[in-house]
């Protein structure tokens, strides 16, 4: 069966942008995305679902499938290792659904090499200060790990021209809609 690449949003974006948000407001537009589940060795925060926020593994594991070659990318972030399985995806391309997948920039970085077609958009804060105030806000992580994930904000900040398009997160049912008018402006 052919895929079409074409049909695979990558969003990507720094920790605390609202990805979720905006992507939850997409999935309520557009029932007919499918979301990929990640896998993860971080471990599940209050009110995540295993097997639908994430697949939530242990090292082990994670290793396990890198070695078959089960992952389309992965990377670690934060201290923690994420990854994208690669036969779920290709499934739903194969079927003509469009895929949507939400990983951080290195995991971006791979999809681009292996499937330049595929659609690349940042998600990205309406300033520094904001996202610097979402995140602290949020408090799902320790002091630490916020400082990790800041750090990495600032990397993935510097790389927005990699991608196809930006979009500011500034209101989310505006930020879904331009994810949506990229994206089908893309496939039509
Ligand atoms: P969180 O721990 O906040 O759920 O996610 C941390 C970061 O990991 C986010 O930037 C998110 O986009 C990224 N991420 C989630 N799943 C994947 C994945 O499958 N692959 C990669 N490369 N990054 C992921």
């Amino acid at each position: 069966m052919s895929v079409d690449w074409g049909n695979l949003l990558v969003l990507s974006g720094p920790s605390g942008v609202g990805k979720g948000s905006v992507i939850a407001e997409l999935l309520r537009r557009r029932p007919d995305i499918w979301l990929s589940v990640s896998t993860t060795t971080r471990a599940p925060r209050p009110g995540e679902v295993p097997g639908v926020s994430y697949d939530f593994v242990d090292r082990a594991e994670f290793a396990r499938i890198v070695a078959a070659a089960g992952f389309l990318e992965w990377a670690e972030y934060a201290g923690n290792l994420y990854g994208t399985r690669a036969q779920p995806v290709a499934d739903r391309l194969a079927a003509g659904t469009p895929v949507l997948l939400e990983i951080d920039l290195a995991g971006a970085r791979q999809v681009r090499d292996r499937h330049p077609d595929a659609l690349f958009v940042f998600l990205a804060p309406p300033s520094a200060a904001e996202l610097r105030r979402r995140l602290a806000d949020r408090g799902t992580e320790s002091p630490q790990a916020t400082d990790a994930r800041l750090a990495r904000a600032e990397q993935e900040l510097a790389a927005q021209p990699e991608f196809d398009s930006v979009v500011v997160n500034d209101e989310i049912p505006q930020a879904a809609a331009e994810l949506l008018q990229l994206w089908d402006g893309r496939r039509g």
